[in-house]
């Protein structure tokens, strides 16, 4: 755990959030600020600052996480009709928290993928 993460903290169960999903590898919770009907971050236990910052080591955990957002969505009734995942990295990704996190965002149709900002 980093600190002065806000994500580690949510793992943790220090700072309030609406987890939908947890485990020993992962927690889900609902986006503050959603930009969707459904907007749900996924981020694993361990702190990982970006996608850039996954080792090899890592390997087995990224592999997790991807399969635990399906399993998420799955949950939230999202499978059929589909949504969008998105990770952001760094500045030019548009990345606020650097805790490596997956959105997952459903529940209308997100249209074409355009870049905002
Ligand atoms: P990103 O820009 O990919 O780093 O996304 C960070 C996301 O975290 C944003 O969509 C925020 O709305 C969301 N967020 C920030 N603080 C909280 C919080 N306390 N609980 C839930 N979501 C949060
Ligand atoms: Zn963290």
């Amino acid at each position: 755990m980093s600190q002065d993460c806000l994500f580690c903290k949510i793992a943790a169960g220090k700072i309030p959030a609406t987890k939908v999903y947890e485990d020993d590898q992962v927690v889900a919770f609902r986006d503050i600020n959603p930009q969707a009907p459904v907007h749900v971050l996924v981020i694993p236990r361990q702190h990982i600052a970006t996608l850039d910052d996954l080792a090899p080591e890592a390997r087995a955990m990224a592999g997790c996480l991807l399969e635990r957002t399906a399993h998420v969505a799955r949950e939230l009734g999202l499978s059929q009709a589909g949504y969008r995942t998105i990770i952001n990295t760094r500045g030019h990704g548009g990345q606020e928290v650097f805790h490596i996190h997956l959105h997952i965002l459903g529940g209308k149709p997100m249209g074409p993928m355009v870049a905002r900002g």
